[in-house]
């Protein structure tokens, strides 16, 4: 070969890099103690300062939902509406109006498994501290925890809850809508390849380059790297809830973050749940399901819902997929 040309071969490339102003790439940050969790941007960008300020219009855009929505929080509008709903109706902001309207519909499209009033026997549990209600607190509290108590007036765009000792909270829902607003946030601003995920909620639009996001499913009693399996994505939001996120051990058993509405205690029946649909508000919602149903009427009720599918991994380990994520191979093998 001519030793020229080994040599134009990397001035050419050279050239190729400092020639064009700008060059597309992936950008990605990570963040956290927004919503108490991590948040990941990531996007596909021709201009890279452009991209820095859609990721901190993301991170905006999150930080309000979470002014608006954390209990945590005495001055959101979600713990006003804690303190004040029971007292007679009470108008509140279209987004958070839309938002209950919402949490009602998975209520009903899930037996009563998702409750935002859980929230009535939920604030007596701080995970972190090992606190937990006993069984007297528990049946005292009880009663307020139905989604039905949650009256909403369209007309008047106002809330109010039917009695005493009703508390909402939207940690099953918020972030997978912040998730979903993140993600409009970038829509807007003319990005068509992105991953925004807030904890277990994340939503991807476009492609890797002809090829899907890979979004690894972590092993619920391994270490967070290890993962059970790697789902191929585009134009999908994802939702894990697992066992191990916020939880305690006492007495060999496992007192975690997802509340069983209908008797106050935790709710067990699977070690985690992750629902695949078109919206992480919606995948975030209906991941809570399979620990307060059980993986048999939780799949169900997945398989029911035409735009979803679920992993679940059961108490023994065991993993089982909803009906649109059977390999063809499988449903084959299954109708002979
Ligand atoms: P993450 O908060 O990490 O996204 P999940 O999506 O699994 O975790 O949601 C768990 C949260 O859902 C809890 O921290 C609590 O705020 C809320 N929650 C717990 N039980 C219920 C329930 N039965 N219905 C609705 N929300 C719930
Ligand atoms: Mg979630």
């Amino acid at each position: 070969m001519n030793p020229k040309a080994l040599i134009g071969i990397p001035s050419l490339l050279i050239l190729a890099v400092f020639a064009r102003p700008a060059h597309a790439e992936w950008v990605n940050r990570v963040t956290d103690g927004i919503m108490g969790t991590r948040i990941t941007v990531e996007l596909w960008s021709e201009d890279k300062d452009k991209a820095e300020q859609a990721i901190d219009a993301v991170l905006d855009e999150m930080r309000r939902i979470d002014e608006s929505m954390s209990t945590y929080k005495p001055t959101s509008e979600v713990s006003q509406v804690n303190a004040k709903a029971a007292d007679g109706p009470m108008r509140i902001s279209k987004e958070l109006f839309d938002l209950l309207v919402t949490a009602k519909e998975y209520s009903v499209l899930t037996d009563g498994a998702f409750d935002i009033t859980y929230a009535s026997v939920g604030y007596m549990y701080d995970f972190p501290k090992h606190i937990r209600p006993d069984d007297a607190q528990i049946a005292r509290a009880l009663p307020a925890v139905n989604f039905r108590h949650v009256l909403l007036d369209p007309k008047n765009q106002t809330v109010q809850f039917s009695q005493k000792g009703v508390r909402i909270d939207l940690g099953g829902i918020a972030k997978g809508y912040s998730v979903d607003c993140g993600i409009e946030v970038l829509k807007a601003r003319g990005f068509t390849r992105a991953y925004v995920s807030a904890g277990g909620d994340s939503r991807i639009i476009g492609d890797r380059f002809g090829k899907p996001w890979m979004v690894g499913i972590r092993d619920p009693r391994k270490g967070e790297g290890e993962v059970i399996t790697r789902i191929p994505l585009v134009n999908a939001a994802i939702s894990t809830s697992g066992d191990y996120e916020r939880f305690f051990d006492e007495g060999g058993v496992r007192y975690h973050h997802i509340i069983d509405p209908h008797t106050g205690h935790s709710a067990s029946k699977v070690r985690s749940a992750t629902v695949i649909g078109p919206y992480a508000t919606r995948t975030d919602g209906l991941s809570k399901t399979a620990f307060v149903l059980g993986p048999e009427k939780a799949m169900e009720i997945y398989n029911r819902i035409d735009d979803i599918d679920a992993i679940i991994v059961k108490l023994d380990g065991t993993v089982v997929y909803s009906k649109g994520m059977q390999k063809p191979k499988q449903s084959a093998a299954a109708q002979q």
